[in-house]
């Protein structure tokens, strides 16, 4: 297992953030999600040195669906982050976490009259306006206002990054945004001459998640780049905003070959300079919106080991106390995981096993081919890199509450969510 961000070995017992595992366990029990403050402000860091944010030039906004609280809110805040929204849930988070708004941009495929009144009463800086239904309803709640909304348009650039298929979304086959080659785009801006309350400041793509591979964001520049000439010559429009969106991969295995975040931001950025050049216009200010590669590998999953089901000549079942209702990524994409046993971290004896969620459901999986030290039934098993669409997509399955969070950082521990109760299971309930 990789150890990754600020994780440590002492005693054969892991350490993160300079916190015993075990100790937190005691005091948290499992299943518990474990948060590494220092990896995850580390990475906002990076972002924000290799991307020219420091320079006043780009920006760069957390996609908050990865993972999102009043603390992390809190951290991005302070690291200087803009913050990408999709729901009045996560919008919610951020305003009564304190997080200046207008450097929230609002996104969603179908946000729906209250999110959008919600959205201009807050104050959020940019709407990432996805059709044309949103865009009359911004104009029209807005006149009422008498306020102008700024706003990106989102559009299908048509790409195919190399991903998994359920979370490609730059293809023109996508619920999201205009589509570039059948005049969407177009017809919009076009509807903006009437649309006194709206101002066009920039485009969004998104290409896909969980992506190695650079090429599909140097032609996603290109194309975005292309369009901001076009649309300057067609219709005087300056489009001084160009969002690439998120989607920089990851390690979860071996198998991962990430690219850093100061190679990706380094190739965006020079690839934007190039391509400007070369059609003649002025570089304009660049956004990303990674969510993953903030909080991925910052994020860890702590469960005890309950029954082993060892199967002679087939497999060896290893179930834990958690699964597919505090992460639901290996049922949904086939994710893979790496893990260890906590308390076991220099042991020789490695055993080929199968771990498995409590749910009841055969697919919930946590990980098929697992090589973990010689366990026992109590031992603790952690998945790491589970940071990002893990807690997010949590849900109550089978009744399961979920697990508490904890951030660590500097030997420190502190509680930023608490573990769900039966109670609370069931308090929207009525009889
Ligand atoms: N921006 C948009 C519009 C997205 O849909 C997503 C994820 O799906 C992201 C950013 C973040 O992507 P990632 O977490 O892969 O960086």
């Amino acid at each position: 297992m990789k150890l990754h961000g600020n994780m440590s070995i002492r005693n054969n017992t892991l350490y993160i953030g300079g916190v015993s595992c075990t100790e937190l366990v005691n005091k948290y029990s499992t299943p518990l999600y474990v948060f590494d403050e220092g990896l995850i402000r580390e990475n906002c860091r990076k972002y924000n040195k290799y991307f020219k944010v420091e320079e006043n030039k780009n920006k760069v906004a957390y996609a908050g669906k990865a993972f999102l609280t009043l603390y992390m809110c809190k951290i991005i805040k302070e690291e200087n982050l803009c913050l990408d929204v999709v729901s009045g849930g996560e919008l919610y988070t951020a305003h009564k976490a304190g997080f200046p708004m207008e450097n929230v941009l609002f996104h969603g495929n179908n946000k729906t009259i209250d999110e959008i009144n919600m959205g201009i009463e807050l104050g959020v800086g940019r709407f990432v306006v996805d059709n044309f239904y949103e865009l009359d309803i911004i104009e029209d709640i807005c006149k009422k206002r008498n306020k102008v909304q700024e706003i990106y348009f989102r559009i299908t650039p048509g790409i195919e990054a190399h991903t998994h298929d359920y979370i490609k979304t730059g293809q023109i086959d996508s619920k999201f945004g205009f589509v570039l080659i059948n005049g969407d785009l177009y017809e919009a801006i076009e509807k903006l001459y009437k649309y006194k309350n709206i101002k066009l400041v920039g485009l969004h793509a998104h290409i896909g998640s969980q992506i190695f591979d650079i090429e599909p964001y140097m032609d996603e520049v290109d194309i975005m780049m292309d369009l901001v000439k076009e649309i300057k010559i067609k219709y005087n429009i300056d489009l001084k905003e160009i969002d690439l969106g998120g989607g920089i991969g990851v390690y979860y295995t071996k198998e991962d070959n990430p690219k850093s975040i100061q190679d990706f931001c380094e190739a965006i950025i020079k690839r934007a300079e190039q391509k400007c050049k070369k059609i003649g216009i002025k570089v304009p200010k660049l956004i990303i919106e990674p969510g993953r590669s903030i909080s991925a590998n910052a994020g860890s999953t702590l469960y005890t080991i309950g029954s082993i089901k060892d199967i002679k000549d087939v497999r060896t079942y290893v179930s834990v106390d958690g699964g597919m209702t505090d992460n639901i990524r290996p049922s949904l994409y086939k994710a893979g995981y790496e893990c260890s046993v906590v308390n076991k971290m220099k042991y020789e004896k490695v055993n080929k096993v199968t771990v498995a969620g409590k749910c009841c459901e055969s697919g919930d999986i946590l990980i098929t081919h697992a090589n973990v030290m010689d366990i026992e039934s109590g031992d603790i098993l952690i998945t790491t890199s589970t940071g990002a669409y893990g807690y997010s997509m949590a849900s109550n399955y089978n009744k399961i509450p979920k697990p508490a969070v904890v951030m660590v950082s500097n030997g420190n521990h502190r509680l930023i969510c608490k573990r769900q109760n039966y109670e609370e299971v069931i308090n929207l309930e009525l009889i």
